[in-house]
């Protein structure tokens, strides 16, 4: 069995020490006009063009997006960075794209990983199907979660889906004891606003009790616009802003009194 990844990166994906190999993951079934990742969304590999400019000029070449992996070759390539996760207190990511979209390789990697002593976390949408959310959580030490919007017309929107699988998926994860720090993406004109953040104050509050350990706000920012050209695809945040650090320090105060760390970024 074989899984499609795009890249493969080794670094600090989320709080704490420790050095981690992350594997973004080919294929997602949401549509966020926000996506950082766009060259992740399709499941398949793809041919792109790749636009590179250098001043006025345009260079034009193909560029193959997505590798394949066996659970095997996973589990080698986590092993030559054994001493740094160890040493570190890391591990082993699977993000995105979306990582539940491919759940029999990705279930057989974390099985793998576990099995070697690594610690594993998965980065996901939440938009799964429960069974395979109950697969993957056996084998997975922390979940980071999106919560990207709460009402279900705005969610189908901005990301082309309905949030209440993603809801219902969280309350199975949450019941079932699994560790989850929550992500949120703060967007000026979709999500950076008091109304909001009040909303998701309850949203949280009412789980209280389950093991939520962090909520991370990351603020929207234009670094992906570069892809989207360097890919010829259509920018649809061109007229969205990004966000002031003075606002996001007054949504961290409205999620404060939760008593779960707040953190900005990822
Ligand atoms: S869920 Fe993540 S990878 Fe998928 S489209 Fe949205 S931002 Fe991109």
């Amino acid at each position: 069995m074989k899984g499609l990844i795009f890249s493969v990166k080794r670094y600090a994906i989320h709080d704490g020490p420790g050095i981690r190999v992350t594997f973004f993951m080919k294929g997602c079934p949401l549509d966020c006009w926000w996506c950082h990742n766009p060259e992740g969304k399709a499941t398949g590999q793809v041919t792109t063009e790749r636009i590179d400019r250098v001043g006025e000029r345009e260079f034009r070449s193909e560029e193959l997006v997505g590798m394949e992996y066996t659970p095997e070759e996973v589990l080698a390539k986590v092993e030559r960075d054994r001493v740094f996760m160890e040493h570190s207190g890391g591990g082993v990511t699977f993000s995105g794209g979306e990582p539940l979209m491919q759940p029999l390789f990705l279930t057989e990697s974390l099985s793998l990983l576990r099995s070697a002593g690594f610690h594993t976390t998965v980065d996901t949408s939440g938009y799964a199907a429960p069974d395979v959310m109950r697969s993957v959580m056996q084998y997975t030490n922390l979940f980071l979660y999106d919560i990207k919007l709460l009402d279900p017309d705005a969610h189908r929107k901005f990301t082309g889906v309905d949030n209440r699988l993603i809801i219902s998926n969280l309350d199975l994860l949450l019941e079932g004891g699994a560790e989850v720090i929550l992500r949120i993406p703060v967007i000026p004109g979709v999500t950076a606003d008091r109304e909001f953040m009040e909303q998701l104050r309850l949203f949280i509050e009412s789980r209280r009790g389950r093991r939520i350990s962090g909520i991370s706000l990351l603020p929207y920012h234009k670094t992906g616009i570069s892809k989207y050209r360097r890919f010829g695809l259509p920018d649809r945040m061109e007229s969205y802003s990004q966000i002031s650090n003075g606002h996001l320090d007054d949504y961290m105060a409205i999620l404060q009194p939760l008593g779960i760390h707040v953190k900005k970024g990822g």
